[in-house]
């Protein structure tokens, strides 16, 4: 969904190679807004966007650093609209939420995942079907309660909407329900009849929350009519809903900053478990390609152990990483499981990720030469490789079925990998190599 602004707002860094140039900030702002206009962010938004990262860049001095800053905070600024985050369960139960949409935007399927959510938090929750506008509504959730054992009230098709609700709350009063997520209908496109229902309900059950859930794949169409639902019923809440299809990213900013409510939650894929709390600066990391690195830390937390990875730097610091290290290395990697899915967690290298074929290093014709290159060296050669002189290198080669030339290669390699290694293993190189990578 967001790789067209990821990819954009890189280049756009990109952009400004020099400090104090005026020109290439100019340059970087007229790729950012061609890369915002192209991913439907509305153009006053990007206006005033463009016009604050300027004065702030200018103000703290043309560079790539600071304007990626500005960039990210201005970011975070439309997105954090004023209001509740995630999920608030009222003073008194039952907490009533409405949720509303338009047909086919995902409301039936977001009222079922929210369902599922709440009771992971061990709450009661009752699941009320008021979408009678779409024949088979009423039996989808039947089916997506029954398959995820969430309580259900419906009644017969004919009946009518707003007494449907009347009789549902009733029982979750009696039921001592913590919350109900009410499914409304949803029409192809805002009419006044739907309208009235919906204010109806409102009406019956003054609600605690009104929750819109809006297709992001639509777009400015989401944006305009969770504009007019904000003007006719007043929304609390907005639910982004397919935010792992390949839309175009611009919803999120449209609609916070043109409806001025907040976003809760986002759907990031079909399957009931597949919802997310909308978290600002989250959601700003992703835009600008920096990955995740809380998951990345959490999943290699559990394979390295600290105590190695300490000896292991002081070792690179030293200029003594040898060749064992190297295979030791490769092992730790492959318990990490799969490249792409890794690689797409490393700041500056996420929007890489999605254009990558996942890569079998294990199996790989490089790392198998280097195994046998390895494999070929005495003892000593491994743990000092500036043992390795011409004869030496001659019987490697001989060893392991390779040329001397690509022996050689390999050597070099691993000589300017080692000394990268150690320019960055410094608390400065740290800051190198993440302003490199920023
Ligand atoms: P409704 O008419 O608004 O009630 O829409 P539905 O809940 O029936 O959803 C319409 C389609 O969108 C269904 O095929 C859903 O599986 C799909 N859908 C809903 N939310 C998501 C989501 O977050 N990601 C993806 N990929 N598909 C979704």
């Amino acid at each position: 969904m967001l790789e067209v602004l990821t990819d954009s707002f890189r280049s756009a860094i990109n952009k400004i190679r020099f400090s104090d140039d005026e020109k290439s900030l100019k340059s970087a702002l007229e790729n950012l807004k061609k890369a915002l206009l192209k991913a439907d962010v509305h153009h006053k938004i990007v206006r005033d966007l463009l016009r604050n990262v300027e004065l702030e860049t200018k103000a703290k001095g043309i560079g790539q650093v600071n304007f990626l800053r500005s960039l990210k905070t201005h970011l975070t600024t439309i997105l954090t609209v004023p209001g509740h985050q995630g999920f608030v369960f009222a003073s008194k139960p039952p907490t009533t939420v409405l949720m509303v949409g338009l047909q086919g935007s995902g409301k039936t399927t977001t009222t079922v995942k929210l369902a599922n959510y709440l009771k992971l938090k061990q709450k009661k929750v009752l699941v009320v079907a008021c979408d009678l506008q779409r024949l088979a509504a009423v039996e989808q959730l039947r089916q997506l309660c029954s398959a995820n054992e969430i309580d259900l009230y419906f009644e017969d098709a004919s009946a009518n909407p707003v007494s449907i609700a009347k009789n549902a709350m009733k029982k979750a009063k009696e039921g001592l329900y913590d919350v109900i997520l009410v499914d409304t209908a949803g029409r192809l496109a805002i009419d006044a009849e739907l309208m009235d229902q919906l204010e109806a309900i409102k009406k019956e059950l003054t609600p605690d929350e009104i929750f819109y859930v809006a297709d992001s794949m639509t777009g400015q169409d989401a944006v305009k009519s969770a504009v007019t639902f904000h003007e006719k019923i007043t929304l609390s809440g907005v639910i982004l809903s397919k935010f792992d299809g390949d839309g175009k990213g611009g919803v999120a900013l449209g609609i916070a900053e043109q409806t001025n409510v907040p976003l809760r939650f986002i759907g990031v894929g079909e399957k009931v478990a597949d919802l997310e709390h909308f978290i600002p600066d989250r959601i700003v990391s992703r835009l600008m390609g920096e990955g995740d690195l809380e998951t990345l830390a959490e999943k290699t937390s559990g394979i390295i152990n600290e105590k190695q990875a300490k000896a292991m730097t002081q070792k690179i610091k030293k200029g003594q990483f040898n060749f064992n290290d190297f295979l030791d290395q490769m092992e730790q990697m492959k318990k990490l499981g799969s490249m792409k899915s890794l690689i797409g967690m490393i700041p500056g290298l996420s929007q890489m990720a999605g254009k990558l074929q996942d890569v079998d290093m294990e199996n790989s014709v490089e790392m198998k030469r280097i195994k046998a290159m390895i494999g070929s060296m005495t003892k000593k050669e491994r743990e000092d490789p500036e043992l390795l002189n011409n004869s030496r290198k001659r019987r490697i080669a001989e060893g392991s079925g390779l040329s001397q030339v690509e022996v050689n290669r390999f050597l070099k390699q691993f000589g300017n990998a080692a000394k990268m290694a150690k320019k960055f293993s410094g608390k400065k190189g740290m800051q190198d190599l993440q302003n490199m990578l920023s």
